[in-house]
């Protein structure tokens, strides 16, 4: 349910207020089943372009985005991407050296196509707060750090 979302502000006034009170730019998730507003870009969350960002789908890049601010201003949870795009020589590779079941076999991978990234710190609780951004997790309970767009 979204029943709470947006309502913080309401919740805890004073803390809205404050010295740290800086111009607003939000993000919007465009699509999934149902959207929010992104929190404000927070100057404290290190930024997210590093390389693991590279040949990420800019869709997926830009949702995740999104919640990953939200994650930080609502959580307080700094949330990293581990792995994103993958060659098929590197998918090959983590499918010949990782435990049975923990990598896709190359070529069926979405990390192939730059439409999967593996984040941390992960928790299955995070899942209906990805599907407000748009996101999934494909397979819950078994890789809670792999997230995909639902569209
Ligand atoms: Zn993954």
């Amino acid at each position: 349910m979204l029943m709470l979302v947006g309502t913080a502000a309401f919740a805890s006034p004073s803390k809205a207020e404050g010295p740290e009170k800086k111009p607003v730019k939000l993000g919007v998730a465009t699509s999934g089943p149902e959207t929010v507003k992104a929190a404000a870009k927070d100057e404290n969350l290190p930024p997210m372009l590093t390389d693991k960002t590279n040949g990420l789908n800019p869709e997926l890049l830009k949702r995740f985005d999104a919640f990953r601010t939200y994650m930080y201003q609502k959580h307080g949870v700094t949330l990293e991407i581990n792995s994103g795009y993958r060659s098929t020589e590197k998918q090959a590779y983590l499918y010949r050296t990782m435990p049975r079941g923990m990598a896709s076999a190359p070529g069926t991978s979405l990390h192939e196509k730059g439409e999967a990234i593996d984040y941390r710190p992960a928790s299955p609780t995070y899942n209906q707060d990805l599907a407000k951004f748009g996101l999934k997790i494909p397979y819950p309970g078994v890789e809670n750090w792999h997230v995909e767009r639902t569209n």
